[in-house]
């Protein structure tokens, strides 16, 4: 153990993690075909290249009219012709008692103020008869409501969806600014791991941290590069430890508890790191570890495996993601009843494996039987972590619970 034992709440723990990762600097930036942006950080305003939307468009298919023209109902109007989308409204002038046949998307013709729908008229030859009135603005959404150009439509650091590329290549973006991915060192130590091509000795495990840490780093918006496996011993740890401090972000796993060959926080000590804390009062994952070298934010996250999964989505996300360049975004948690009583020691916030189920206001959630924060299997089996809080001991069924969606 190193010198300066500092054990948290979870929530002074994400808050130490969320002042770090605002004073973040923006990563570098590149330019990526729109097509491949998904996911992606957002690194350039986009801005409005003209009114949204251009013209006055019909929200519904039916007839322009003249709102003043249907005070007295059914009104019979003369139909000028028609506009589709696509099609150039400035051949027709709507005047009093005229329409013109109008369908979704379409730009309404000059003179017209409001479309009625085309289930409240009938028509014969070229003239509708209109049997409901309509306010003078009904079903046409104004040249530029949606935004006037040069408006900013989204600002950087929005991580790219569907709907923020819809938007992008609504405004002509086929090429757009992205924030360079950071790389993220991923160091796994312990004695009895080998490489998942190795077969393992009968005391031996394979290393599967490596590999559920760079999934969720490249979910989380970064590169992830694995170093060869850290014995627990000081040395060749420590120039492990060197290597990954190259990185943007070094995440560790496994020697952090208070065993006699945890080496971790004791070679990042060496190194002169700063610790902001070296534990949290959660399960799984009490002996989590956040800290910096310089530069470079580490986390010491403990070995077992579903503690690494845990404390990487409480912790290590949000600073990966500042070094994405993302925004900052709060946890968030979906909420569901708890299927069984759950009876816990109170003073650790539990964030357990589970089964979410059910939908809307019978969404249900069960705690996994597990063996522990070794057991790999029913977290896999399991969609969720439930969040038991750390205040109370029994919990009802029928409660609702948070939930966090893995
Ligand atoms: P530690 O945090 O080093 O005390 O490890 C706690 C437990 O997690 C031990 O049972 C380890 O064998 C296991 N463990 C540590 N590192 C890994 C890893 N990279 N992959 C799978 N299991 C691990
Ligand atoms: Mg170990």
């Amino acid at each position: 153990m190193h010198s300066k034992e500092r054990v948290l709440s979870f929530e002074a723990a994400r808050s130490i993690v969320e002042q770090h990762a605002a004073s973040i600097r923006l990563p570098a930036t590149e330019t990526i075909a729109l097509d491949a942006s998904s996911s992606r950080i957002l690194a350039e305003p986009i801005a409005a290249d003209r009114d949204v939307p251009p013209f006055p468009r019909a929200m519904r298919d039916g007839y322009a009219i003249r709102a003043s023209d249907l005070t007295n109902l059914p009104a019979s109007l003369k139909i000028l012709g028609e506009v589709k989308a696509g099609s150039d409204p400035s051949a027709f002038h709507v005047e009093p008692g005229q329409a013109v046949s109008i369908m979704t998307g379409a730009p309404a013709p000059v003179g017209a103020d409001a479309v009625v729908m085309v289930e409240h008229t009938s028509s014969a030859g070229d003239v509708v008869e209109v049997a409901k009135g309509v306010a003078s603005g009904d079903n046409i959404v104004p040249t530029g409501a949606e935004a006037r150009r040069g408006d900013s439509l989204l600002a950087p650091g929005t991580r790219i969806d569907e709907a923020v590329i819809a938007v992008a290549a609504s405004v002509g973006k086929a090429r757009i600014q992205v924030y360079v991915r950071p790389k993220v060192a991923i160091l796994s130590t312990g004695d009895e791991l080998v490489g998942i091509n190795e077969t393992p000795g009968p005391s031996q495990i394979r290393n599967s941290n490596s590999y559920s840490l760079a999934a969720q780093v490249r979910k989380a918006g970064g590169e992830p590069a694995i170093l060869p496996i850290a014995p627990d011993e000081k040395t060749r740890l420590r120039s492990l430890i060197e290597e990954g401090l190259q990185n943007d972000l070094l995440l560790l796993s496994g020697g952090v508890s208070v065993g006699r060959y945890d080496f971790v926080e004791q070679v990042l000590e060496d190194l002169g790191a700063e610790f902001f804390f070296t534990g949290a009062l959660i399960q799984p994952g009490r002996p989590v570890v956040f800290g910096r070298v310089r530069e470079t934010h580490f986390f010491g996250l403990p070995g077992n495996p579903v503690s690494t999964m845990v404390t990487f989505e409480l912790f290590a996300r949000p600073i990966l993601e500042a070094l994405g360049g993302a925004a900052p975004r709060p946890l968030r948690f979906l909420h569901a009843k708890l299927k069984t009583a759950i009876t816990r020691k109170p003073g650790l916030k539990r964030f357990l494996p589970a089964t979410l189920s059910g939908e809307f206001e019978n969404a249900e959630v069960e705690l996994t039987p597990w063996q522990g924060s070794g057991d790999l299997t029913s977290t896999a089996r399991a969609n969720c972590y439930a969040i038991i809080a750390a205040d109370r001991e029994y919990f009802p069924a029928g409660e609702w619970a948070p939930v966090l969606i893995r």
